[in-house]
């Protein structure tokens, strides 16, 4: 049997996650026994929403216990079963955490078809991610044709299906993303019509000049001074999907709603909302995304961070940005 390797949450962050925050163990990964599955995990999913996870403070899902091999997204490969609804070789998305390998009953375990779409596509497109843009975009902000929808995070895992979907459905899409080159790629590649870097100098003002016509639909995946100023730009009746905050996970840049007379006056609608609230929903989502994905018609890319040793590092990076589309670790 091949000797297990994981990342456990070694202490909480005082502030900003570092990389005493993580302990690297080491330890026998036994046989399956009857009903359990061996999983070879061949991607790690970063997602933001683990630094939640890493504080004590009262959220809408447990803290991670301290000690404990970090809770993650991955995509494997079923070595061993001795559960009937699984056989080796069956490719499998789960959540099995930061580690090489997990020992499974099946629960969580979906087999996924990867003739269609690459494997790590499913933590990331074609995945929670995706799910988590599509709900936003059919459920929250529901586009009608000409009208403008504004997507922070643009490029990212999340926000680059809310683009593409917020486009198919004949709006107008503006991104927000950090930096020359995610702007470049949002307009040129993702089919936004225009993209704001957040990170210039003058994003208030080119923030303006992109929204001539205000904003009918806003897709919040950060939070700070990017969704104040926006919200200073609402039209009538304007939904607002309330998806993430990242700019605040690490305790620096609160966000708030400096003035609710823009809600009244607009008669907008703003909702938060946890895309596992919503699992009777996947189904449909996922056929859709796969379909898109499949075709060549949902673009996506990715940053991969090599073997699990870099995934602290990794995670780090992308609270900070430096991740250029879905997060991964690729682990074998
Ligand atoms: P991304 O792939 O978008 O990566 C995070 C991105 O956030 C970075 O690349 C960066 O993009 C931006 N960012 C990071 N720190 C800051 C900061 N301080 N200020 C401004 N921007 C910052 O991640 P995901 O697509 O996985 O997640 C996007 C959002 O969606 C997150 O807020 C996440 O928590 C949320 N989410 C919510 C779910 C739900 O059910 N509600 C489910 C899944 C995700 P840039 O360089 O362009 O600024």
């Amino acid at each position: 049997m091949p000797r297990n390797k994981g990342i456990v949450l070694a202490s909480r962050p005082q502030g900003e996650a570092n990389a005493s925050n993580f302990r690297l163990v080491e330890q026998e990964i036994g046989e399956p026994g009857e009903g359990q599955v061996l999983v070879k995990h061949h991607y790690l999913s970063l997602d933001p929403y683990m630094r939640g996870r890493m504080d004590e403070s009262k959220s809408y899902a447990a803290s991670q216990n301290l000690n404990e091999v970090m809770i993650g997204g991955t995509v494997g490969e079923v070595v061993a079963s001795k559960n009937p609804n699984f056989k080796p070789g069956d490719h499998v998305v789960g959540s099995g955490g930061w580690q090489l390998y997990q020992l499974s009953d099946g629960k969580g375990l979906q087999k996924i078809d990867t003739r269609r779409v690459p494997i790590q596509a499913y933590v990331g497109p074609v995945g929670m991610p995706g799910v988590t843009a599509w709900y936003g975009v059919n459920k929250i902000i529901a586009p009608k044709k000409g009208e403008t929808v504004v997507v922070s995070a643009a490029t990212g895992a999340v926000g680059s299906v809310v683009g593409q979907l917020a486009k198919a459905k004949g709006a107008r899409a503006v991104g927000i993303a950090g930096g020359p080159d995610k702007c470049k790629y949002a307009t040129e590649e993702l089919g936004y019509d225009v993209c704001v870097d957040h990170r210039a100098s003058d994003f208030a003002d080119k923030l303006k000049a992109a929204l001539p016509n205000g904003v009918d639909g806003l897709f919040e995946n950060v939070g700070g001074q990017p969704f104040s100023l926006t919200m200073r730009r609402l039209n009538a009746f304007a939904r607002i999907a309330i998806c993430g905050l990242i700019a605040s996970y690490e305790g620096k840049e609160k966000s708030s709603l400096d003035d609710l007379r823009v809600l009244l006056v607009n008669r907008a609608k703003i909702e938060g909302f946890i895309v596992s609230d919503h699992l009777a929903l996947w189904p449909e989502a996922l056929k859709e995304l796969i379909e898109l994905a499949a075709t060549g018609k949902l673009k996506w890319r990715e940053t991969i961070a090599q073997g699990l040793e870099s995934a602290p590092e990794a995670f780090f990076g992308m609270l900070k940005g430096k991740n250029f589309g879905k997060q991964l670790v690729k682990l074998i």
